[in-house]
Order: structure tokens, then sequence, then C-alpha cells
């Protein structure tokens, strides 16, 4: 893959009279300038002192899909464990069509647990896919068309649940990417890392669609089992309040993180994302991070850089974006969105 880079051409005034001599030195200047890459960053907007880190979990089973616990339990469970925000995704392929939805029907009320209700369902008879913020359900659906389009025209979002268990090809992905903006990502780690070749998947796609748009990886417990599945793998949404609004904005955007703990909450603590900086002046990239044991950076599916500064300048082999791993104890992971490099 190419690296491609470009260089910002100097915008030259028509119809000015300018002095040769000032025209010179500046045509000289602007040819000396070296050529600054301009780095998307899914995270411009946030004041990280001002805003909150929210802990969801977008993929959750309960008894009226093979879970073992009942809603009202899987809420409070998921509470207890400081969650802020929680999607009931049960099948809609066994007794469930519809969304386990709303909360309030299993004696639940998000806002006075302080927490922010999705409202969403597992699609299930086809590539499995989270259908969240809409009512869909469709027990014998034929294909992800029908589905997309159908959660699309009920203004929902989608994404993809552990692509690992199908055999799809990046071209189909890409294809769907290229069809659905409301087809926001797919999970990167499934119940801690069902799936291993999920994130090699996701940074083909990346490849192959960027600039078009980007894909966003997520991480979920997909839980089913409430003693062995439960606060492993998560998401860290970034956002001024914890509102569904704010939170959709948010998750629409790639403004979160995904994070996958491999002792679940019996482990260590996952490191803290304090602050990420990006300087499109001098091309850097700089998180800012605390409990890690190490920053890695990823681009084309290669690690390309370890620290916590990236330079886009330092003849690295980049490709069309570069994501950053955070690495805690336990085997934690804390990764960021997609930085897209143009
Ligand atoms: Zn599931």
């Amino acid at each position: 893959m190419k690296q491609v880079v470009k260089i910002r051409s100097p915008r030259l005034f028509t119809g000015i009279i300018i002095p040769y001599s000032t025209a010179i030195v500046f045509l000289i200047g602007v040819a000396c300038q070296p050529a600054v890459p301009e780095i998307d960053n899914p995270y411009a907007g946030v004041d990280w002192v001002e805003y909150g880190q929210y802990k969801a979990n977008l993929h959750t089973h309960t008894t009226l899909s093979g879970g073992t616990a009942a809603p009202e339990d899987v809420i409070d469970l998921y509470r207890e464990l400081g969650y802020d925000i929680l999607a009931l995704t049960d099948h809609d392929d066994d007794s469930v069509a519809v969304p386990t939805w709303p909360w309030q029907s299993y004696g639940r009320d998000p806002a006075v647990l302080g927490m922010v209700a999705i409202q969403g369902n597992e699609i299930s008879d086809v590539h499995h896919i989270g259908s969240h913020f809409n009512d869909y359900g469709a027990p014998g659906v034929e294909s992800e068309d029908i589905v997309l389009k159908e959660i699309g025209r009920r203004g929902g979002t989608a994404l993809f649940h552990h692509p690992g268990r199908y055999d799809k090809g990046v071209e189909w992905y890409v294809d769907m990417y290229r069809r659905y903006d409301h087809l926001l990502g797919q999970e990167v780690y499934n119940r801690n890392d069902r799936y291993p070749e999920d994130r090699q998947l996701w940074d083909a796609i990346l490849m192959e669609i960027l600039p078009e748009r980007s894909v966003w990886g997520f991480a979920s417990d997909d839980m089913h089992n409430t003693e062995k599945d439960m606060g492993i793998s998560w998401i860290v949404v970034v956002t001024s309040e914890l509102t569904s609004e704010l939170v959709r904005e948010a998750i629409e955007g790639g403004c979160f993180f995904y994070v996958n703990a491999p002792k679940g909450q019996d482990g260590a603590a996952a490191p803290d994302i304090e602050s990420i900086t990006v300087s499109a002046s001098s091309g850097t990239i700089h998180v800012e991070a605390t409990g890690q044991d190490s920053i890695v950076w990823i681009s084309q599916g290669i690690l390309v850089h370890k620290g916590d500064r990236l330079a886009l300048d330092d003849e690295l082999e980049l490709g069309k974006y570069v994501r950053a791993e955070i690495y805690g104890a336990d085997g934690i992971v804390v990764g960021t969105q997609p930085f897209q490099i143009y």
C-alpha cells in the first residue's frame, strides 16, 4: 500500500501586485517548507479536562436469548461494575423479535440509575449485527442488505459483531461500509479476544476503504454468562455529558476507545488516557496516559513505533492511517480509533 501524502499547495493571491523580490522570498519560503501530512483526529474538539470518559457495553444478552440472568439483574450487575452505558442486545432469532426495551418494563429506570440505556438487538439470522438506537428485530431475515437498509430507515446505527466467526473477506465488508453510513464499524475484541484475527481484518478494511470513510473498532463482552463473561471487553466513550444524544454522537464520530482486559474485573485497572494531542504544524500525535507499560503505534496492521509520541516525519512506513494501543498490566489493551493521514 502506497503512502498518500498530500502536500499543501501554496495559495497565491491573484490580482495583487507585489514586488518581485517579495514574491521570490515568499516562493522560496514555501518551497523549503517540509510537507506536513494532515491528520484526521477522531478526538478533535475534546476538552480533556472537562469531558467525561464513560464505560459502555453495547453487546449484552439476558435470559431472553440464552443469557444466565434476567434483564433487571444484568442491568444491576453492570451498574455495580461501574458501567455508565448499556445496550441489552438479545438475539432476535429466539423468542425475542423486538429489543429488550424499555428498561422500565423490567423495573429499572436509567435516569434513576444514572445510566444511558441504548435500545438494541443482535440481528442473528445473517452475519450477526448489533442494531442500536432503534426498535428493529428481524427473525428469519435473509440478507445483511435488508437488515442494514431497515436499521437506516428506522434511524438506527449498526456494527458487525465478531466478524471472525464468518468467512466474508475484506471486499465484502468494504462494499457494506461504502453503502451504509450508519454502519459504524465492527468488533475488534469480542469477550476476551475469541477471534484474534479481527484486528487484522479491521486493518485490511481500513487500508482498502480510506480515505473514503473510516471504520471504528469496538470491544464487547457479548455477555451470556454473568459468572464468566462480564466486564472483560468494553468501550470508553468520551463526551461532555452523559446523555443518549451525546453518547450516540461520540460513538458515530469515533470519539471512544476500546478496551480488552483478559482478567476482567479481578485483574489490574486499565490504563487511563489523559489526553490525545494532534499537532498539525509539527505532524505529531501524542497520547498522554497513566498506568501503562507501553504504547505502540500500528499502521497497515504493522507495529511502526513505540512511545507516547508519534512524529509522522520520522521516515516511518505509514499507510493511510495510524492507531495506538496502550498496554497495561495483566494483558490489558486500550486502543484508539484510527487517525487518518493524508
Ligand atoms: Zn451476541
